[in-house]
């Protein structure tokens, strides 16, 4: 048969985008993925300890969409969840993201937002307009704090300096002078109540939608027909790296089950100048499961190497140069969409792909 659509990824801008079609325009989808798993990067299963884990780094769901909460929550209930995280440095926790508490910390005394307003007037280094990560945060907090949060963590996160990449990585990063001393800024923040995997399932369950995994696109690609394509995987991998590869960072992620209710006082711990890990996530804290027993999971940054996993594009002017010039070919290429995180190089949060594969949707019904 032709499929109406053949779509590379089982990750939310294949899923959202399969589902949209099926049911809004009755078109027949074929999903592919290579994994073994729905879900892309936001897959969950429960480990040996009976912990959902997220296999591929902590997935905190917020969004300040509410198009995209109304979405999804056709596909799951939510458990509300304010993600709460910790620094470890100088041999103690700090309250991270900076703010009114950790403020108060580093003066061993009581302080106010005013104070610490005026203090940070003080300590900022005056640049108008952040060009970098480094110059982010000094413009904000200046030397000190940028240098115990930022620059240990950043380095062993991307090995590049933060003078290296976008103001957007560091910039994302809230820093507060109230006690306001959530993770993330955004008005919702929670975790689909049965895990993001299950959430897949039923966005994908719909008669006019055939998932196959262990399947490549590169494979797949010499005998199924379709009528278009909906592509979601690394854009260079697309052109055969025919411009050259693209950079992305790498994680290898350390899990360990330890029989005690919880391990660290918090979700996750940062560590910006200590091992060589980033940070410990303990997603149960977050699930809010009951169990005698934890599992965590230290992450370490790794170089991409072909054949391993390209977590993260790089946010960066010369990986972006390079990705323009692919971007130049997907416009011309025809009955192609390029969706998601990876054919689009853009380090998105969850919503965003959502949005994006929402509005992509419009596009194509509108044809
Ligand atoms: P993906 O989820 O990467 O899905 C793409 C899929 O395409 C993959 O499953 C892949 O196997 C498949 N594929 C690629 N090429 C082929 C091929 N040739 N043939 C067949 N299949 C192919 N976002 C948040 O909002 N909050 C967070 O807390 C958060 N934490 C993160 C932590 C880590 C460590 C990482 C790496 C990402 C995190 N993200 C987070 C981002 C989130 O993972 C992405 O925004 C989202 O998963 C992107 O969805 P996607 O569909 O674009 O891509
Ligand atoms: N970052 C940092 N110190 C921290 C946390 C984050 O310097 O304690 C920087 C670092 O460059 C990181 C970026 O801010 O890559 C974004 O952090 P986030 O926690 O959002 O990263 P993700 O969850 O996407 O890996």
């Amino acid at each position: 048969m032709t499929w109406d659509y053949l779509i590379v990824g089982a990750g939310f801008a294949g899923a959202v985008l399969a589902e949209r079609l099926a049911s809004q325009l009755g078109a027949t989808c074929l999903v592919l993925d290579r994994r073994d798993h729905l879900a892309g990067n936001a897959f969950d299963s429960t480990d040996r300890a009976g912990v959902r884990l997220h296999r591929y780094g902590p997935h905190y769901f917020r969004t300040n969409s509410q198009r995209v909460v109304d979405y999804l929550s056709a596909f799951t209930a939510w458990h509300p969840v304010e993600y709460k995280i910790l620094s470890w440095t100088h041999g103690r926790y700090w309250q991270f993201p900076i703010n009114l508490n950790t403020f108060e910390q580093l003066l061993g005394r009581p302080s106010t937002t005013e104070e610490m307003e005026r203090t940070l007037t003080e300590w900022r280094v005056p640049i108008a307009e952040p060009r970098n990560s480094e110059e982010v945060i000094l413009s904000q907090v200046g030397e000190r704090l940028y240098e115990m949060f930022f620059r240990g963590y950043t380095r062993k996160q991307w090995q590049r300096d933060p003078r290296e990449l976008d103001a957007s990585v560091c910039g994302r990063i809230p820093i507060r002078t109230n006690r306001d001393d959530r993770y993330l800024g955004e008005k919702f923040q929670a975790l689909p109540a049965d895990g993001y995997t299950a959430m897949f399932a039923k966005i994908l369950a719909h008669p006019k939608i055939e998932v196959r995994l262990r399947s490549d696109f590169r494979e797949a690609r010499q005998h199924v027909r379709y009528r278009h394509l909906i592509y979601t995987g690394p854009i260079d991998e697309y052109f055969d790296h025919s411009l050259g590869p693209l950079p992305y960072r790498s994680l290898r992620f350390e899990p360990e089950t330890i029989e005690r209710e919880f391990f660290q006082p918090a979700v996750q711990v940062n560590y910006p100048n200590d091992h060589d890990f980033t940070r410990i996530v303990e997603i149960k804290h977050a699930t809010g499961q009951v169990l005698p027993a934890t599992t965590i999971v230290r992450e370490y940054p790794l170089a991409y190497a072909p054949g391993g996993e390209p977590f993260y594009p790089i946010p960066a002017p010369d990986a972006r140069a390079l990705y323009q010039r692919y971007a130049e070919r997907a416009a011309s290429e025809i009955d192609v969409s390029f969706v998601g995180r990876l054919a689009t190089y853009r380090y998105y949060n969850m919503d965003q792909v959502v949005a994006s594969a929402l509005t992509e949707f419009e596009k194509l019904s509108a044809r």
